[in-house]
């Protein structure tokens, strides 16, 4: 910390990515990213003639993407946000909804973006403790009297939520906000988007990092009413509005119109997610029921650490998390039908020895 460091920003725990090596050829399981490249109109759409015109700023309003966008998602162009990645967005939905006296409220173990939030925009934070079992009590979450942020599936518990629970808890917050982080949607969990047509105070919040592939372009969105999105563009442009580059915008409406083949990829991400949890349950692991592409697991015998430090001495990096009630877990990305097998293997090897 220098000492020109703005007191505000005193004790600022910032996020800690997933490591990304550099050189090592691990078998990287670390940040759930997907296994299979962008689809062929991506790589046709991220050509010469696109990096010519690199020169010119992009639009800020991103109004071809969000076109469509909002055909996909069967809403409006004004009901649709964009942003630099989701993790931009959801830094704009702390910005924008939450009241630093009122705060805002999360569950104790989810997305760890949350509470850096929290804290970067000095905000009140009520933490909210899963049940033991990991799920939420949207009961917890009604007439929480401040904005509300779920994940959901959430992460790295890959735990759903039903969206009937999510409607409730929209209905039981007229006065706020609720958020919902659905990075993980694709791999089966249930959308909230078509109620944000019904609930004003609704934000879903998704992104193109997971099941599109596109964890390097940085493309992120909200879905909302017409007013929270021009609240979220009023932060846009009063910070960067042109935080979605040129190539996000082409690349992303590449990966709207090339539909089918992400769906493929995320039939094959369900199929191997199945798969590895039944042969990593017959070894003796413990598995959340997840519905995002990364299992949440662990082992009697084995502690987390251990876990976590034997796989990457096999060449296989996945993510543990030193944090109350999950550190004898291990978060493991759905990698290809190939990598999981390397994965089970090393697992098998050290199970046995323990
Ligand atoms: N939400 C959740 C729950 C996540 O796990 C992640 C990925 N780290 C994000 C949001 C952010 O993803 P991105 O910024 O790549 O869209």
């Amino acid at each position: 910390m220098s000492r020109f460091l703005s007191s505000r920003f005193y004790g600022l725990k910032s996020y800690v990515p997933g490591e990304q090596p550099r050189g090592f050829d691990f078998i990287k399981l670390n940040t759930n990213e997907s296994p299979y490249p962008p689809s062929s109109g991506v790589l046709a759409a991220a050509g010469k003639g696109e990096l010519e015109k690199l020169r010119l700023y992009a639009d800020p309003e991103c109004k071809l993407l969000r076109e469509d966008m909002a055909a996909l998602l069967k809403v409006r162009p004004e009901n649709v946000f964009a942003g630099n990645g989701s993790d931009d967005v959801l830094s704009f939905c702390f910005m924008a909804f939450c009241d630093a006296k009122v705060g805002v409220s999360y569950s104790d173990i989810t997305y760890g973006f949350y509470p850096v939030y929290a804290q970067l925009y000095g905000l009140e934070a009520n933490v909210v403790p899963l049940r033991e079992d990991f799920t939420v009590c949207a009961d917890d979450f009604c007439g929480a009297g401040r904005t509300v942020v779920i994940a959901n599936p959430n992460a790295p518990t890959g735990l759903c939520l039903p969206v009937a629970d999510i409607e409730k808890i929209a209905r039981a917050n007229p006065g706020n906000v609720v958020v919902i982080d659905e990075a993980y949607v694709d791999f089966g969990g249930d959308s909230a988007v078509s109620l944000t047509l019904e609930y004003d105070n609704l934000l879903v919040v998704q992104t193109f990092s997971k099941s599109r592939s596109l964890a390097g372009a940085r493309l992120g969105f909200a879905v909302g009413n017409a007013e929270l999105i021009r609240d979220l563009e009023a932060m846009r442009y009063s910070t960067n509005p042109y935080n979605v580059s040129r190539l996000a915008q082409s690349i992303g409406r590449a990966a709207i119109a090339d539909q089918s083949y992400y769906e493929n990829n995320i039939r094959e991400i369900v199929q191997t997610r199945d798969f590895t949890a039944k042969e990593m349950e017959s070894m003796g692991f413990d598995l959340t029921n997840s519905k995002a592409n990364f299992l949440f697991a662990r082992h009697p015998k084995i502690a987390g650490s251990e876990l976590y430090a034997g796989l990457r001495e096999r060449g296989i990096l996945v993510r543990h998390f030193s944090l109350p009630r999950i550190s004898d877990y291990i978060r493991i990305t759905v990698g290809t039908p190939e990598q999981m097998h390397a994965l089970l293997k090393a697992q098998k090897e050290m199970v046995e020895n323990a």
